[in-house]
């Protein structure tokens, strides 16, 4: 989900060169997004600063001690936070480093260019970079690596990053990281304080190169950027406008990702299904979706994240159509409060929402519903937050990504003084993760006795258990070997948990790639 906010150290992938061992608007254009645009790029070179000039100890602004000569970056390290197009951008950044010839260490120690590609889609997210940054201060280390700083953060913070944070060299936005080859040659040279900040790009990243971290699931993006501007949503701000793949490519990486001998392919957008094409093609989301799902060897394709607003009903016919378009849909509501949902600028209401699940429901196949939920938004009231209450219970999803709202810089509402106490939100996100829970605990148990094919993903030695993912996105752990990693198993389920299910092996392997 483009909701699974997680930090992710960036595993290897067994088999690549210098790979260790695998580890793991809607209306109203306001004021506020006057700083779109505005924030240029600006490459400072090292002349600026003239070559070996040291910061004091109260030189917070000054250029950092950590200086790379021409090809000394040999070393990389790079950590991860946020949600599936942060990870993705991580593995192409690493195919940018890796074609230049440089290896991927698993800890910083080791690294000659640290970096951290970052999420600021709340408070607590964006705080987490500065932490990591703590550990480079003057006199910590005592090491001459250079540190960049990638992603939403980058993009927000801009070049206050370098006054925050002296210790770091880079400050580079997803927008710009079709640039990040000549912001490389730049940092081996010597030169400090880059950025990349520009966002009135149409370009797409693209890379020759992908070190892929997951060995089973491969990501492929079709759509960057965000044009949607809910008033919430910081990441308009900090991912820039939309820009599309044409289908030709994004068909012609399917095809390659096949004969990597990947079966299962996720794509990937902000909003996945405001993909338009832009090339004579001119395919639809859905049809796109088909052409995916048709090429020979795929075995599993999946979206995210999709906007209400775009979702119509041929997706469902397409999944109806493709039987390996997988049976899940993760659709964020935000909100059952259709009064909310107009202040949050997202485009539809309560009923409107209802009416595409309602469609969903129709599938010849049961398709698994997911979605996100924000809890005390600025002037929620009792009444609305009930009717969030009554909507889960209306819709009956299988997960909900739920979260306090967290006040972003830039967005429509920052200055709203109608927020609600922590405590509050507190509250409401305890009592709406309750109601959840239980409806996944009846939801689950329901499966009790039918089997779905997985594909294994994983095994716990400690316990025996292999881990597998079936279709509907569910986890089901069963006792196994870690020869089924890799495989697709058909599984019974023989216990019921509210976020996961325990099963038994009950067909033989009938894949491995
Ligand atoms: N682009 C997707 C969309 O608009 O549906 C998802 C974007 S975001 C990475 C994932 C989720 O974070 C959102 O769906 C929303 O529930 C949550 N989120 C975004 N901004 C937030 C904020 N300011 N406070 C709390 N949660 C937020």
């Amino acid at each position: 989900m483009g909701s699974e906010l997680i930090q992710i150290i960036v595993a290897n992938q067994p088999g690549l060169p210098g790979a260790p061992r695998s580890s793991s608007a809607a209306a109203g254009e306001a004021a506020s997004f006057a700083a779109w645009g505005q924030v240029k790029e600006r490459t400072a070179t090292a002349e600026a600063w003239g070559a070996g000039r040291r910061p004091g100890p109260a030189n917070a602004g000054q250029p950092p001690e950590t200086v790379a000569t021409a090809g000394t970056l040999k070393t990389f390290y790079i950590e991860t936070f946020g949600c599936q197009m942060n990870v993705h951008d991580s593995e192409k950044v690493q195919g940018v480093l890796m074609a230049r010839g440089m290896t991927r260490v698993e800890n910083h120690h080791e690294a000659d260019l640290v970096l951290y590609n970052t999420c600021s889609i709340r408070e607590k997210a964006a705080q987490k970079v500065f932490s990591r940054l703590g550990v480079f201060r003057k006199g910590r280390t005592g090491s001459r690596k250079v540190i960049g700083v990638l992603g939403c953060v980058a993009q927000q913070e801009g070049e206050r990053f370098f006054e925050r944070a002296p210790q770091v060299s880079l400050v580079c936005g997803s927008a710009s990281y079709s640039k990040l080859p000549q912001l490389l040659d730049q940092l081996e040279t010597g030169k400090q304080r880059l950025t990349g900040l520009a966002l009135d790009t149409e370009e797409c990243f693209e890379t020759e190169m992908t070190r892929r971290d997951n060995p089973f699931r491969a990501y492929l993006t079709i759509i960057e950027g965000c044009d949607q501007r809910c008033s919430f949503c910081v990441v308009p701000m900090t991912r820039g406008p939309e820009r599309s793949r044409p289908s030709g490519r994004i068909l012609a990486e399917a095809r390659r990702l096949v004969d990597q001998g990947y079966t299962e392919i996720q794509l990937l957008g902000q909003i996945v299904n405001a993909w338009h094409d832009p090339s004579p093609a001119r395919l639809s989301f859905a049809e796109l979706l088909s052409r995916v799902a048709e090429i020979p060897g795929i075995r599993r394709v999946r979206f995210t994240t999709s906007h209400p607003r775009y979702f119509t009903s041929d997706i469902v016919q397409a999944i109806d159509a493709n039987p390996n378009l997988c049976d899940q849909i993760h659709l964020p509501v935000q909100s059952g409060s259709t009064t909310v949902l107009a202040r949050m600028l997202r485009g539809y209401t309560r009923e409107e929402y209802l009416e595409k699940i309602h469609a969903i429901r129709q599938a010849r196949r049961a398709i698994s519903l997911s979605t996100d939920i924000i809890v005390g938004f600025c002037g929620e009231t009792g009444k609305d937050f009930e009717q969030t209450l009554s909507l889960l219970k209306e819709v009956e999803y299988d997960q909900v990504f739920s979260f306090k709202y967290s006040k972003r810089p830039n967005t429509l509402v920052e200055g709203s003084r109608d927020a609600l106490a922590e405590e509050e939100k507190g509250r409401r996100l305890a009592e709406l993760q309750e109601l959840q829970r239980q409806i996944q605990v009846r939801r689950n148990q329901a499966l009790l006795g039918e089997s779905f094919e997985v594909l294994v993903e994983g095994y716990q030695a400690r316990l025996g258990q292999a881990v597998g993912r079936s279709t509907t996105n569910r986890v089901l752990n069963f006792p196994g070997t870690p020869e089924d990693v890799g495989r697709y198993l058909t599984v019974k389920v023989t216990s019921a948990g509210p976020n996961s299910l325990v099963g038994a092996r009950a067909g033989s392997a009938d894949l491995r790639f």
